[in-house]
């Protein structure tokens, strides 16, 4: 394998995965991690957990004192099993319970709080001490890791990011292209204006569209320009 190539000579660095929605930042963020035998950190999915722990409470999502309260008492964690990848929150395994279309949209306006934010800035930045690790996400080339070694940003056309978060969602929920899409830009609009840590790429990070292209040759890119 030539993977062996690229470890023997690379050291142990962070590679940080920005952009919007439907971009293919997961499946390229775990691709690449395999690749280079590195960790892969989901940073939507500790977002998700907040507003998914902060709905059960009951909380409202402009809730600032509810909200430090609770990030204060929680504990997520990633667990690897044989069912993959899991987030626990406390002894809970909440993974199947953050992807709804409801707690997308909640996660959305929750991630705008700077009281959230500045929680997780602390817990993602512990993640990444080790090293040897892809982190994914909307901020983390610009303001968690802004001295990563390596950055990227994957974009790609609205009506490419709409049409595959369609192909993962409709079995499951039902929803509407016209409805996918209406959030998707929604949630754009709502990532790249807020004040705290907007969408948008570092001054060094690596711009990749992958309208037009497979997963795997945007991880080649990736391999290529690492
Ligand atoms: O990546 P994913 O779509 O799972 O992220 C869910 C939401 O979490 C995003 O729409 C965004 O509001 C928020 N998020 C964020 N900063 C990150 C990762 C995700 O604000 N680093």
């Amino acid at each position: 394998m030539f993977d062996f190539g690229y470890l023997s000579y690379m050291k142990y660095i962070v590679i940080t995965i920005d952009g919007p929605a439907g971009a293919g930042k997961t499946t390229v963020s775990r691709m690449l991690a395999d690749r280079l035998s590195y960790k892969y950190i989901d940073t939507g999915a500790l977002y998700r957990g907040i507003a998914f722990e902060a709905k059960s409470a009951g909380l409202a999502y402009d809730d600032d004192a509810g909200l430090e309260t609770l990030c204060s008492a929680l504990n997520m964690k990633f667990v690897r099993n044989e069912n993959g990848t899991r987030l626990l929150s406390g002894q809970s395994d909440i993974t199947d319970n953050i992807r709804t279309p409801e707690i997308t949209m909640f996660t959305s306006a929750v991630s705008a709080r700077p009281v959230v934010r500045k929680y997780l800035l602390d817990v993602q930045r512990n993640m990444g001490r080790e090293k040897g690790v892809v982190f994914e996400g909307r901020d983390m080339g610009t303001v968690v890791f802004p001295d990563a070694d390596v950055k990227f940003f994957l974009d790609a056309s609205v009506r490419t990011r709409a049409l595959r978060r369609y192909k993962e969602l409709a079995h499951e929920t039902g929803q509407t292209y016209k409805k996918v899409e209406e959030d998707l830009n929604q949630r754009d609009k709502n990532d790249s204006t807020r004040t705290m840590a907007p969408l948008k790429p570092a001054e060094d990070a690596v711009i990749i569209n992958s309208t037009e292209h497979s997963a795997e040759e945007v991880v080649e890119f990736m391999l290529s320009h690492i």
